[in-house]
């Protein structure tokens, strides 16, 4: 495992291993690696010959008075969980210099309309920081798929629309999201949660399984306001979670439906906050996907 920190000597390892005739994969991370992330490498393995996981805490991203500075950073943990994974070729950890020479940002990459659901009112500006970061991280690592956790939903959305739209060649591919034991999904920021936030925090989990059955078992149209509400009451079990939105909304455009219809694509999405910590969870859902199943077996 090749441990890079320049721009230059990444595009000189990408295009080398290009030239060699291998399928380059890329996960961009930006550390404290979990189990999440240790999926995305292992599909990345199944996609390709050559594995670059980018470690990069992109500053671009975090809006003013988000969690920049208190980010958890442990890069020597980071190299030992993907030595034990095993199948990394590289490890791209550039420091913010490297990345942003300016200090910040000159060029920016945006996609429009997308950003203007879900979390994208409530934290401005943060996916053009994350269009922006892959955009550079794409032409730096120069890979044929990138790989990414539908976790991030919108962004996973978001960034597919940014690749097919702009002609990046490059694939997307999502992976499922990763959880905890007791089904709480895995994420960096869990270690901000105290004990007690930690022992209510599963309840977005069963929130998003509460929108799974209903919306997958969908036998005729219904409101989409009635999903949002058991949601909501899932949530409401847990005193100490404050919920910043909670909604359903089109799979691909991200517009919000106000009806569910069998066969519909939808995504059921929340942001919560315990304390300062804000957790996202969501599930991609077709409408009626349950009675299908169940009429295939029958
Ligand atoms: P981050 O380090 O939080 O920027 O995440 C890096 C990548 O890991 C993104 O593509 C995330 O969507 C993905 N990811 C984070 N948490 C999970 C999870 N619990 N399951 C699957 N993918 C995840």
């Amino acid at each position: 495992m090749k441990m890079i920190q320049t721009a230059e000597a990444m595009q000189s390892e990408a295009d080398e291993a290009r030239r060699a005739g291998r399928r380059l994969a890329l996960v961009p991370t930006m550390g404290a690696l979990h189990d999440g992330h240790c999926a995305l490498v292992r599909r990345a393995k199944k996609e390709a010959d050559h594995v670059t996981v980018s470690i990069f805490v992109n500053p671009a991203q975090f809006g003013p008075g988000e969690d920049l500075d208190a980010y958890p950073r442990d890069l020597d943990g980071d190299l030992d969980t993907l030595e034990t994974l095993g199948g990394v070729d590289v490890v791209f950890a550039p420091p913010a210099e490297e990345m942003y020479p300016l200090g910040a940002p000159q060029a920016w990459v945006e996609v429009e309309g997308l950003v203007d659901t879900l979390n994208g009112p409530h934290r401005p500006g943060h996916f053009r920081g994350v269009t922006t970061v892959v955009t550079k991280l794409f032409h730096l690592c120069r890979p044929h798929v990138g790989v990414f956790g539908e976790k991030d939903a919108q962004q996973f959305v978001i960034l597919r629309r940014m690749t097919e739209e702009l002609h990046f060649g490059v694939e997307i591919a999502g992976v499922p999201t990763q959880r905890e034991a007791d089904g709480l999904a895995c994420s960096s920021r869990n270690e901000y949660l105290s004990q007690e936030e930690r022992a209510q925090a599963p309840v977005l989990a069963e929130a998003v399984c509460a929108a799974h059955g209903l919306i997958a078992g969908t036998t005729e149209e219904q409101p989409a306001e009635a999903v949002v509400g058991q949601m909501r009451d899932a949530l409401a079990e847990a005193p100490l979670a404050e919920p910043q939105y909670v909604a359903v909304v089109g799979a691909r455009d991200l517009q919000p439906v106000e009806t569910i219809a069998p066969g519909q694509d939808v995504l059921a999405a929340m942001a919560v906050f315990f304390g300062d910590t804000r957790l996202i969870d969501n599930a991609f859902v077709t409408a009626g996907s349950q009675e299908e199943a169940e009429k295939g077996e029958r």
